[in-house]
């Protein structure tokens, strides 16, 4: 007669190790109360989506502002879907938004922590330890179903219209003798292991879910596969193993999640376990034609965290950003300590979207302006230098030539009390300011300039003229509007908008419009930052030369 224990022994003689063996080995961390164990848990099967820096931020800031721990394991366990090189990148990507892991995976060469391997094609032993009690406590199998087996199952229960898969009847190997099991092992057919489920699909069980609250979910009765003919486990089982021994308090994961938490419990049930608290985080959607959609790596460029990062859109941007999305208070918080960093927010379950949470690019960009525009012009370049270098060479060799001239233009209205919103991302700033290049500016003057083609090519002439023949820089940006208005009256332009509003008749124009042919003569556009700025960043001198220019240019346009 055989036992459990002959099956376990037959198909992991290697395993020599129990499950108390694993539970020595990996201790209760000695956290204080309160402190929430997190992680984040990647496959490597590509580029990290924004959907997953959304998870992996709430992750990482639960456990910081509670002093815990919050560590990467890296879910490796589909070896045809892996991307050679991808979990490094991972953990590279997320360090570029501070997201640093206490312990866990840093690169195939390289973990730190006590609770590793965090790679789980490293911990095969690990998975197959409690396997083996499972085989002995009678809960998991081995199933010798073909492919082939499997289809023709699905086929028939689609016929039936049963719910599909490997339970109750339909799970043909759970009924093998044991010694049928081993008589097929020792024949060298391949096989799988299974768990064995007590659950019934009728039954309702109760779960909790920190977000979502109380929910009622139908009970698991599937014998789901837990090792791969590769010897490798299913996401399934490895969650059971992984938070256990690694004993993660909190699982934050996507709401995909959640319909897989019945089978989750059971396993934990089974094990004997306290199972860690599930929050389910709302999944990234878009609105399109009115219809709210998942966020989708095919259509939308902003999926991918590596958009933002080429576009130059601000790191602690796109963090913020998403701290809104985890909690409808952080925008109110925020106005309110516009001193503090967002690693003082206090992140709560109950203020997290019950339903997915829409992304907005817009926002984005708002966020972004706003925070850029309070910073120091200096702190700035060091953000656009550090851009430029990776994704704009030219523009990195423009800032390092002359960097005093670039801060001056970034630094243009920084004072003010309202600052301008001119920029939400580091690639908008090139477009905007080129003009301040003399080489740009020339290159520019070989086309048109955004002339007023209302007013006479005369006036403008004449006006341009007298500037050139009377700037004056050394003044404040009162005084030197003084000097404008005082250049418009001599051309019969109002200095005064509310005179010419009144009688735009005794006037040939207005003070606005003289200071536009200026601005248009020194930028070649008619948007261009404020104007007192300009004139001052480009000197009396280049003034005077890109005037003789732009009148060159009016007269043969
Ligand atoms: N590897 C899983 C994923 O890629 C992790 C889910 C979880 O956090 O448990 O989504």
């Amino acid at each position: 007669m055989y036992t459990l224990n002959d099956l376990a022994e037959l198909i992991f003689p290697e395993i020599k190790d129990t499950v108390e063996d694993l539970e020595k080995r990996y201790p209760k961390r000695n956290l204080e109360n309160g402190a929430m164990v997190t992680r984040f848990a990647p496959s490597p099967t590509g580029f990290l989506h924004t959907g997953s820096l959304f998870t992996s931020l709430v992750s990482y800031h639960l456990a910081k502002q509670s002093n815990g721990v919050f560590y990467i394991r890296l879910e490796d366990t589909d070896t045809k879907r892996e991307i050679e090189g991808s979990g490094e990148d991972l953990v590279n990507q997320l360090a570029n938004f501070d997201i640093i892991p206490d312990e866990g995976y840093l690169s195939n060469s390289k973990e730190i922590g006590n609770y590793g391997p965090y790679k789980q094609s490293d911990r095969a032993t690990i998975y197959k330890t409690v396997i083996k009690h499972l085989i002995k406590i009678g809960r998991a199998y081995p199933c010798f179903c073909t492919p082939d087996d499997l289809s023709k199952l699905r086929e028939s229960q689609e016929k039936e219209k049963l719910i599909p898969g490997y339970y109750g009847k339909f799970a043909k190997c759970r009924f093998l003798t044991l010694e049928e099991q081993i008589n097929k092992i020792k024949a060298g057919e391949s096989y799988i292991i299974r768990f064995k489920s007590m659950g019934n699909h009728e039954n309702k069980v109760k779960v909790h879910d920190e977000i979502k609250g109380d929910l009622e979910l139908t009970e698991n009765d599937q014998d789901i596969v837990i090792l791969k003919g590769d010897g490798l486990p299913t996401y399934h089982f490895a969650h059971l193993v992984d938070d256990h021994f690694m004993h993660s308090t909190h699982i934050t994961r996507g709401e995909e999640w959640l319909s897989s938490l019945p089978i989750h419990l059971e396993l934990f049930a089974t094990m004997g376990w306290e199972h860690p608290k599930y929050a389910h985080l709302p999944v990234i959607m878009k609105v399109e034609n009115g219809n709210r959609r998942k966020l989708s790596k095919r259509k939308d460029p902003e999926a991918a965290v590596a958009f933002f990062l080429e576009q130059g859109y601000p790191k602690y941007a796109i963090i913020e950003y998403l701290l809104t999305l985890a909690n409808s208070n952080y925008e109110a918080w925020r106005a309110a300590n516009m001193d503090k960093s967002y690693e003082d927010f206090v992140l709560t379950f109950d203020k997290m979207s019950l339903d997915g949470a829409l992304f907005d690019l817009d926002k984005v960009a708002n966020i972004a302006k706003e925070r850029l525009a309070i910073k120091k012009a200096k702190d700035v370049v060091a953000e656009v230098k550090e851009w430029a270098l990776v994704y704009d060479k030219d523009f990195y060799d423009r800032i390092v030539k002359d960097e005093e001239f670039f801060t001056k233009i970034i630094n243009i209205e920084r004072d003010k009390p309202k600052p301008r919103k001119d920029y939400a991302k580091y690639s908008d700033i090139y477009p905007i300011i080129s003009f301040f290049y003399n080489d740009n500016y020339d290159k520019l003057s070989e086309t048109k300039f955004e002339w007023n083609d209302n007013k006479p090519k005369e006036d403008i002439i004449d006006i341009l003229n007298d500037y050139a023949d009377n700037i004056n820089l050394d003044l404040d940006e009162t005084e030197w509007f003084n000097t404008i208005k005082e250049l418009a009256t001599r051309h019969n332009y109002a200095a005064n908008m509310k005179d010419y509003k009144k009688n735009p008749e005794l006037f040939k124009g207005s003070v606005a419009e003289a200071s536009e042919f200026i601005r248009v003569a020194v930028s070649g556009r008619k948007n261009a930052p404020n104007l007192y700025y300009v004139l001052s960043i480009l000197g009396v001198e280049e003034v005077r030369r890109r005037i003789n220019v732009a009148i060159k240019n009016l007269k043969e346009n």
